[in-house]
């Protein structure tokens, strides 16, 4: 046995999600792909069922009844997210599709209002396209520039790189919580202090990162902090977007329609309070009151133990791949969580994913929606294993000996 035994019943756990009864090609599913997407548990699948046996209408609209529960519902759901990652008002917390459509509020309407050419935005080398697309949209359409601040070769983003690339012309810092391909933990707290020194606003991705360990994003001090429901065991469809309430309330909104407005002439509209402003249309209910559920299922586990738990077998998983000769790691941070990307001398990483999908391993291969990483690493692409609450090291084993084997074929 590698590691300390840690008191988490990960068979019970497992229980919670049906998927992981489903067989694929006749043997376990060894599911490996969180960081893609995660599994759901009943718990989340029942409410989001419920929504629609018994409890659905459109929100904020009708004065019947089922109108008044779903709205209630799916407030509930803004309140749980809240408490969540500690944010001081519940105004703060913007449901929106995703992590990416989170990111795309913040550069379209904060980064449309507060920046010129004169301006710089620095972001950095581990990013997921989510993450850099949005503000290369903003820089063609205000003219700012981009500073890039670089990763080593073992995945670490130095303080001293983001101290050098912040200066009094920044207004933005985005950058991910943990990298979805290193799994390196950024120094959220940290930048955000030199940042706010240089009188800049930081927008953290938080997809990867409020999924494997507690966040308190007033603690952070972040000004923005964007995540995805499907990777935190709820439903796709859903995401937040947490903003300060000073932020916000000066920011204009970024989509026009019906539930934002306060008045509307055809001369003059006026905008509704937050967090009414940033959410026009009809929202994703069912998939709010959803990420709710997985939210109570998380605490109920506990945060903490979760990641103890993930971190523990991750030492173990790292600990089993390095064994297998020809295997190289992407991505040796300290301190990093969640995912293992590596690519084998012997294969593609896309032969690799395809050879382990007929052992039931589900990876993901392929550049991750990193090219500007991929190309930091000189690789075209690598394989991932991501591992989320129901993996065991049983899993990591069944991945071992399914990568030996590929090794075998190609021998
Ligand atoms: N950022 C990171 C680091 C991610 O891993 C992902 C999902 N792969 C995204 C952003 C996009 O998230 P979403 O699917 O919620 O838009």
């Amino acid at each position: 046995m590698i590691g300390k035994t840690i008191p988490f019943d990960a068979a019970s756990i497992r229980n919670d999600f049906p998927i992981l009864k489903e067989e694929v090609r006749g043997k376990r599913l060894v599911y490996l792909d969180s960081a893609g997407s995660a599994q759901k548990p009943k718990q989340v699948i029942d409410a989001v069922k419920h929504v629609y046996e018994a409890e659905y209408s459109n929100v904020h609209r009708g004065l019947h009844y089922m109108s008044e529960q779903t709205s209630a519902r799916y407030e509930e759901a803004r309140l749980k997210v809240a408490r969540f990652i500690n944010a001081e008002f519940e105004q703060e917390i913007i449901f929106t599709k995703g992590t990416t459509e989170s990111i795309n509020l913040v550069a379209n309407s904060f980064g449309i209002k507060n920046l010129g050419p004169e301006d710089e935005i620095v972001l950095t080398w581990a990013e997921h396209h989510s993450n850099i697309i949005p503000w290369q949209l903003l820089r063609d359409q205000v003219g700012c520039k981009i500073n890039v601040v670089p990763v080593d070769d073992d995945g670490v983003i130095r303080l001293e790189e983001f101290e050098r690339l912040i200066s009094k012309k920044t207004k933005i810092v985005a950058f991910c919580h943990v990298s979805n391909v290193l799994g390196t933990v950024l120094p959220v707290k940290e930048v955000t202090k030199i940042a706010h020194a240089h009188g800049a606003v930081v927008v953290i991705d938080g997809a990867q990162g409020v999924v494997h360990m507690p966040v308190d994003v007033q603690d952070l001090g972040v000004d923005f902090y964007a995540f995805g429901g499907h990777k935190v065991y709820g439903p796709s469809g859903i995401g937040v977007l947490y903003g300060k309430r000073d932020l916000l309330n000066v920011m204009p909104p970024y989509q026009g329609g019906g539930g934002m407005i306060n008045t509307v002439t055809f001369d003059k509209t006026t905008w509704a309070d937050l967090p009414d402003k940033f959410e026009a249309g009809t929202p994703p209910i069912a998939q709010a009151i959803g990420l709710g559920a997985a939210i109570d299922y998380m605490n109920n586990i506990g945060l903490n133990k979760i990641a103890e738990y993930e971190v523990d077998l991750l030492e173990y998983a790292t600990q089993r791949l390095s064994g297998i000769e020809g295997l190289n790691f992407i991505g040796t941070a300290p301190g990093k969580v969640s995912v293992l990307s590596f690519t084998m001398d012997c294969a593609h990483p896309h032969d690799i994913a395809t050879i382990i999908d007929q052992n039931g391993v589900a990876v993901r291969a392929g550049h991750h929606c990193a090219q500007p990483l991929m190309e930091r690493f000189d690789i075209p692409s690598a394989t991932r294993a991501s591992f989320g609450l129901y993996n065991t090291r049983e899993d990591v084993d069944i991945l071992a000996t399914s990568l030996e084997k590929v090794k075998e074929i190609f021998k």
